[in-house]
């Protein structure tokens, strides 16, 4: 079955229309959707058997930053006192070398990308990246050099030293967490920080050479204003980054901002959907193309060299306490939590943990038995980008159109005007309206038993 959707697609806003920021889905499912595995646990080398090795993601994970922005709720410490970067990157190393023991045996290994996020990867001193490519590197066997590699960064720790040690071992991409250009809403969203230095960064990343720079910027700040949302906007643009991110606001359970402020009034929700707008026009207007709701690439950035990823269908191996892995039958993790507490005492447990060779926390993407969860992922993931979804792939995979599998929703999508009548044959793909309402949109997507391990899930 093949439909089409009306070429001028309505735009349905009213008291019917679902909250725009519910929920970003940059991975399906979300770790809160995780729970502990039966003890011991599967062993890696059985999960990876047979599983497809020759293109697989490679991400590395430090959970250390220098502030605690009040608006993250990633898995990360402030600080690493008493050596404990030294102990992390040596459990790093552990587990590298098991994991990397687990995937031989058949077929060829290969990694096609690699990335080291966070928490702030430059938080680690230049000998320390120095030793991190090591073990991406000679542990892991990831030809850093040949391939697409992404830093995250913030302003302070990019210092001269570090990027050249990351530029020299083949990072491509660095991306600088900047958030805002006004001094006092840098303050207001608890990430102390001064124009001046964030400027010195800048200038130091495009020093180093690095080919693409990726800034993030955050609106919805307390304070922020369409103009003042501007300035940012222009003064990100003068460095010409080959990509922008532009983030809503979340306000969220034990986050700084999420201990003292009010949520959700939907004069929040107009005030952040105004500024995406004037944000998203901005861009469009000096040369970007939007790849996704967040993301913006420059339209004559130098590509970035092979990719031949694919994540909704390829395999991922994550090293380091929050760092997710996914075969085609389970993602897993280590434990999931934000209070500070808690994160350093996973911490603790990852940096004393000898055996590595297990999955102790995750999902099975076989649960139900009959390929629900990977069709949900695989239309969530190419859905959520500008590009769409290719229904040739789709129907490769999963035998059947999407409207097959998801009639009901995508009918309501549809109604809403978030689909986009004028794609071209063969590609399902959503309306600019679509785009704007994805934290919307991406939620109804979740299967039932994912809704309600994500609802079960208690916040700590
Ligand atoms: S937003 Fe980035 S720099 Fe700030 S606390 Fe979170 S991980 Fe660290």
């Amino acid at each position: 079955m093949s439909t089409t959707y009306p070429a001028a697609t309505p735009v349905a806003t009213g008291p019917d229309t679902p909250r725009p920021y519910q929920n970003y889905v940059y991975a399906y499912p979300h770790k809160t959707a995780y729970r502990p595995l039966p003890e011991p646990g599967p062993r890696l080398a059985e999960l990876w058997r047979g599983e497809p090795k020759d293109a697989l993601s490679l991400y590395l994970h430090i959970p250390f930053c220098d502030v605690r922005c009040g608006f993250c709720n990633l898995f990360t410490r402030i600080g690493a006192p008493d050596e404990l970067s030294t102990r992390y990157l040596d459990a790093l190393e552990r587990q590298a070398g098991a994991v990397r023991e687990a995937l031989a045996g058949d077929g060829p290994v290969r990694f096609a990308t690699a990335a080291f996020g966070g928490g702030t990867p430059t938080f680690l001193t230049a000998d320390e990246l120095t030793r991190l490519c090591d073990i991406a590197e000679r542990r892991m066997g990831a030809d850093l050099r040949a391939v697409p590699l992404s830093v995250e960064a913030s302003p302070s720790t990019a210092t001269a030293d570090r990027l050249a040690v990351l530029a020299e071992r083949g990072a491509t991409r660095l991306s600088l967490g900047v958030q805002s250009f006004v001094d006092a809403e840098a303050r207001a969203a608890v990430r102390p920080q001064r124009r001046a230095d964030v400027e010195a960064a800048l200038a130091r990343i495009r020093a180093a050479g690095i080919p693409v720079l990726n800034i993030d910027l955050i609106y919805g700040i307390d304070g922020q204003t369409e103009e003042s949302w501007r300035l940012s906007l222009d003064a990100a643009l003068r460095w010409r980054p080959e990509e922008l991110y532009l983030y809503p606001l979340y306000v969220r359970p034990l986050t700084g901002l999420g201990r003292r402020a009010a949520v959700g009034e939907r004069a929040w929700d107009e005030h952040r959907l105004g500024l995406y707008r004037a944000g998203r026009d901005h861009l469009l207007a000096h040369g970007y193309e939007q790849r996704s709701m967040r993301m913006f690439r420059r339209a004559d950035a130098p590509a970035q060299g092979p990719d031949d990823y694919a994540c909704q269908t390829d395999g991922m191996i994550g090293l380091g306490c929050g760092a997710r892995s996914y075969t085609s039958a389970l993602h897993y993790s280590f434990d999931y939590a934000v209070d500070a507490r808690e994160v350093r005492s996973i911490i603790d447990t990852y940096t004393a943990t000898e055996d590595f060779g297990r999955a102790v926390h995750g999902r099975y993407m076989t649960d139900g038995g009959d390929g629900d969860e990977a069709r949900r992922r695989h239309l969530l993931q190419s859905l959520l980008q500008a590009d769409g979804l290719e229904r040739a792939d789709y129907r490769g995979r999963f035998g059947g159109d999407p409207e097959d599998h998801f009639g009901a929703e995508l009918a309501g999508f549809a109604a809403r005007g978030w689909l986009d009548g004028g794609a071209p044959a063969g590609v399902l793909r959503l309306s600019p309206e679509g785009l704007a309402y994805s934290d919307a949109l991406g939620p109804e997507l979740f299967s039932p038993a994912v809704r309600a391990a994500m609802s079960a899930y208690e916040a700590r």
